[in-house]
């Protein structure tokens, strides 16, 4: 019996005939303002619902509509669902009979990430999906999390089989608390089993059981994890495709910050939906080359990338609308409670920045910018890589290294890009070494005591920065890598993620000879 069996029988898509899906109107033909609703709703768009059987789908977080189109719905709600076409892939379009308007039925959209098709393993509380280890022990590991606490993941490794994570306490470890991971094997019947001498029909069965009792674990299951709203997709199913926007529908509320080419405000959209809006100088581009750019980053799709939602680009001042996060990485390091950031979180951080950058390295992008100045820190220990691919398109002579400009960022920047402007993924592979340097001195300038042009000239001459003070002798030996002269001995991004995501698993020993 292989662990890469098909999944268990009781756990897939409850059966329901195809035949049931119908497409559903598109649109309300009324207001969400109860005051406004028909008593009588022949003109509804539920009309066309399914006669046969209905799929369901659960809420899993609470939403608040944005627009005419949406549905508001509560975590736990269940609503049927009336179209689930594939080209809908992140909206689907559903009825919900909501108590807060005299049980009215509503139809409209629902964002796919939000709910699940109801009797799934997806619909279950503790179910996280495809979360690596490393991103299930940091969701678990929240302090207010007491122990017991668990989810269940797909494994990484064997697709189709699955793993039990229980934040636990552990006394006799060097760091008590700790996560313990199980995997499952799948057996041929469709049942489950973590002991073989404990096997279960289905993985709902194999949680009850173990919240009785540990039964040869580490401790019984408490309760599940919880788990914040995923980050939308869009700002609503009409900007999916529509993606310029009408500035109009931008609220810019408070300043968050200023960079070299403009502003980034925090903002509201459609008066519901709190953004970022980056606005750029005028003329700091040209239109048609950040279009372009736009739309490749628009397609980036990762947990560790800042998600651009919309562009304002028919006038200037061009805005760019993203996803709102806390702080720059290097705010953080510098002023915030980075301040006291330890070595293990560190090591976190840069697991999850070069887990963004690996997405880009997959996908044959180049960033060009990379800089603790470009990663933003969001809510439980997150960061996320910002601003890809805007450097390229900055009409700006101080930004080019030709010209040696004031601005443009020489110590972040590989020398045969800064020479010969050779942009690959391996000089930003340079740019994460260099990051690090930021990462283990709290914000420090690289090469303290050398300006611009004494790194022009040493860094080509075999000039390195030192090993800072709070930084392993083994992340240095990285460093030191991702600053190979050779581009194609640097690692990969793909590389770098697994060595830091399982940095204490492999490396500890060293770590401890060396902090
Ligand atoms: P720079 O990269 O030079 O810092 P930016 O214009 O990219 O300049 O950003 C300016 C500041 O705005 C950042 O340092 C950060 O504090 C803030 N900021 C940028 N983007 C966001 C965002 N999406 N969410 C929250 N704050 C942001
Ligand atoms: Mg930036």
């Amino acid at each position: 019996m292989g662990c890469c069996q098909s999944k268990p029988k009781d756990l897939t898509l409850t059966d329901i005939g195809k035949d049931a899906e119908t497409k559903g109107g598109r649109r309300n033909s009324y207001s969400k303002d109860p005051t406004n609703l028909p008593t009588t709703r022949t003109d509804a768009p539920s009309a066309q619902a399914p006669s046969g059987p209905q799929k369901r789908v659960h809420a899993l977080y609470d939403y608040n509509a944005r627009t005419e189109d949406d549905l508001s719905f509560k975590k736990g709600d269940i609503l049927i669902l009336l179209d689930q076409t594939e080209e809908n892939e992140d909206w689907w379009y559903a009825q919900h009979t909501d108590p807060k308007y005299n049980n009215q039925q509503m139809e409209g959209y629902v964002p796919r990430n939000y709910v699940a098709l109801e009797d799934t393993l997806e619909s279950q509380d503790w179910f996280f999906g495809k979360v690596t280890r490393k991103e299930a022990e940091r969701n678990l590991l929240v302090k207010e999390n007491p122990v017991g606490v668990f989810l269940i993941r797909e494994s990484e490794t064997c697709p189709g089989s699955y793993v039990l994570s229980i934040h636990d306490h552990d006394q006799t470890k060097q760091a008590p608390d700790c996560v313990k991971h199980y995997k499952m094997r799948n057996m041929d019947d469709g049942g489950v089993y973590i002991a073989a001498r404990r096997p279960f029909r289905n993985i709902m069965e194999l949680v009850e059981h173990y919240k009785l009792a540990a039964d040869g674990l580490c401790r019984a299951l408490s309760s599940p994890c919880p788990r914040a709203a995923p980050v939308m997709v869009d700002l609503s199913r009409e900007t999916k495709d529509a993606w310029e926007i009408d500035r109009s529908t931008l609220q810019l509320m408070d300043r968050l910050g200023a960079g070299q080419f403009g502003e980034v405000w925090k903002g509201k959209w459609n008066k519901t939906t709190f953004v970022a809006v980056k606005t750029l100088k005028p003329g700091t581009m040209s239109k048609e080359a950040f279009l372009a750019e736009a739309q490749i980053m628009k397609q980036c799709r990762h947990d560790k990338l800042v998600r651009l939602y919309a562009v304002c680009s028919k006038e200037e001042p061009i805005y760019i609308v993203t996803e709102l996060l806390k702080d720059s990485l290097l705010n953080y390091l510098r002023e915030g409670d980075g301040r006291f950031l330890k070595f293990p979180d560190m090591v976190d951080y840069a697991g999850q920045i070069a887990s963004g950058m690996a997405y880009l390295e997959r996908n044959k992008l180049i960033h060009r910018d990379l800089a603790a100045r470009n990663v933003l820190i969001g809510d439980n220990g997150t960061v996320k890589v910002a601003d890809f691919g805007l450097a390229k398109i900055i009409e700006d002579d101080e930004y080019t290294p030709s010209s040696s400009g004031t601005r443009f960022p020489i110590k972040w920047t590989a020398p045969e890009a800064a020479m010969y402007l050779r942009f690959t993924i391996k000089s930003d592979v340079w740019s994460y070494g260099i990051l690090l340097v930021e990462l283990t001195t709290h914000g420090q300038v690289p090469y303290p005591g050398m300006n611009n042009r004494e790194v022009l000239e040493q860094v080509p001459k075999g000039y390195r920065m030192p090993k800072p003070a709070d930084c392993s002798v083994h992340m240095y030996e990285i460093m030191l890598q991702c600053w190979d002269r050779k581009e194609e001995q640097r690692p990969t991004f793909e590389y770098l993620e697994c060595f830091f995501d399982d940095y204490f698993v492999s490396t500890e020993p060293k770590y401890k000879e060396s902090s």
